[in-house]
C-alpha cells in the first residue's frame, strides 16, 4: 500500500473513532489530562521504515504502562531468557492490574501486571538505581529515534498515589523476589510510567519489535529476535488488561495499553501502529484506541492467526494449479 493510501485510510479510521464521546481519563490524572481529553493520534511505521502520523501524532503523551513490554524486553535482553523466566511467569491473570497475582513460588503471573513490572524494573543491571533509570531511558530513547525525557508533573502524581506500587514491590521482597531496596525500584517503575513519547516515536518503538528487534529507521539491532518473539507472546496474551481475551478474538495482534490512553500494537514482519486518546473504558483501555484497531484489523487483515497456508500444500483450494 503506498503512503498516501496508508495516510487516507488512517485519516478515516481516526474520523470514525472520533465520533465516540464517552469514557474518562484515570482519575488520579484528571487534571494533567483534562487538557488532552479529546486528543486523538494514529501512526504507523512500517519494517522498512515508513513513518505516517495523523491528528495529533506529535504531541507528547506519558507511556505509562505500554512501557512495561519494554522494560521486560531489556530485561530480557541484558539477562537472558531463564534468568528472567525464574522470577517473572507467562500467564494471564483475569485480575486487575494492580493486584498481587504471584504464583506460589511468588514469581508475578506476568511482565504486564504491575507486580511483574516491578520485578522486571529490578533485574534491569546496574549498581544503582540511577544506573537502571538511565540504561532504561537510552534503550527507550535508542527504540524511538529520539532522546525521551521523563514528565516530572506526571511522575509527580504516580508518587502521590504510589501506595499500592510500593505495597506490591514490598511483598516482591517479603517473598525473595526483589532483593532491591523496593522503594527505589517503584521510583524506577514508576519513572519509566513516565517517560514522554509521540504516537508517531511509538509507532517506531513498536516497528522495532515487528522488524525482529532491528530499529527501520536507524538499522541498529536493539533486540534480539527470540526476545522480540517472548515480548509479543505476552502482548498478545496479557497486554489489554483483563480485557485481553476479546482482544486477541477481536483484533489479534500483540498489543499494550496504558493509562494515559496510549496503545501499541505489533505485526510482526509488517509494521508497528500506535493510538493516543486519553478517554478510557472500564478495563482502562482507550475506547477510541480500541476502535482504530479494530477496524484497522479488519480493513488491513491484520489479525495475526487469521488463516494462512505457509506450506502452499497441493490441491488446497488456494493452490493455484
Ligand atoms: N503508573 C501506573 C500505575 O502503576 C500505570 C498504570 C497503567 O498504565 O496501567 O498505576
Amino acid at each position: 500500500m503506498t503512503e498516501p493510501r496508508v495516510q487516507d485510510e488512517l485519516t478515516e479510521v481516526l474520523e470514525e473513532a472520533r465520533e465516540i464521546g464517552w469514557g474518562d481519563p484515570a482519575d488520579y490524572l484528571r487534571d494533567i489530562q483534562r487538557r488532552d481529553l479529546d486528543a486523538l493520534a494514529a501512526a504507523v511505521c512500517r519494517t522498512d521504515g515508513e513513518v505516517v502520523g495523523v491528528g495529533d501524532h506529535d504531541r507528547l503523551l506519558a507511556l505509562q504502562s505500554v512501557s512495561k513490554a519494554f522494560t521486560y524486553a531489556v530485561a530480557l535482553q541484558e539477562c537472558g531468557l531463564d534468568r528472567v523466566l525464574d522470577h517473572i511467569g507467562v500467564e494471564p491473570t483475569g485480575e486487575a492490574f494492580n493486584e498481587l497475582s504471584q504464583h506460589e513460588d511468588g514469581r508475578p503471573f506476568n511482565p504486564l501486571i504491575n507486580a511483574g513490572a516491578i520485578m522486571a524494573q529490578a533485574l534491569i543491571p546496574g549498581d544503582s538505581q540511577q544506573d537502571r533509570d538511565a540504561l532504561l531511558l537510552d534503550r527507550y530513547s535508542a527504540l524511538a529515534c529520539a532522546q525521551l525525557e521523563v514528565n516530572e508533573e506526571v511522575l509527580r502524581a504516580e508518587q502521590v498515589r504510589g501506595d499500592r506500587n510500593f505495597a506490591l514491590a514490598h511483598m516482591l521482597a517479603s517473598s525473595g523476589m526483589l532483593t532491591h531496596d523496593p522503594h527505589e525500584v517503584v521510583q524506577g517503575y514508576l519513572r519509566q510510567c513516565s517517560v514522554e513519547v509521540t504516537t508517531t516515536q511509538l509507532a517506531v518503538m513498536g516497528a522495532t519489535f515487528a522488524g525482529g528487534g532491528r530499529n527501520p529507521v536507524t538499522g541498529e539491532r536493539i533486540f534480539d529476535e527470540r526476545v522480540v518473539q517472548q515480548t509479543l507472546s505476552v502482548m498478545l496474551t496479557c497486554g489489554m488488561y483483563d480485557a485481553s481475551g476479546r482482544w486477541v478474538a477481536q483484533v489479534g495482534i500483540p498489543a499494550k495499553s496504558g493509562v494515559s490512553g496510549a496503545m501499541l500494537g505489533v505485526v510482526p514482519g509488517a509494521l508497528g501502529l500506535a493510538s493516543w486518546s486519553p478517554r478510557l473504558d472500564g478495563h482502562g483501555n482507550s475506547i477510541r484506541g480500541v476502535e482504530i484497531f479494530r477496524r484497522l484489523s479488519d480493513r488491513w487483515d491484520l489479525h495475526v492467526l487469521r488463516h494462512r497456508d505457509p506450506l502452499g500444500h497441493p490441491g488446497e483450494p488456494n493452490e493455484p494449479a
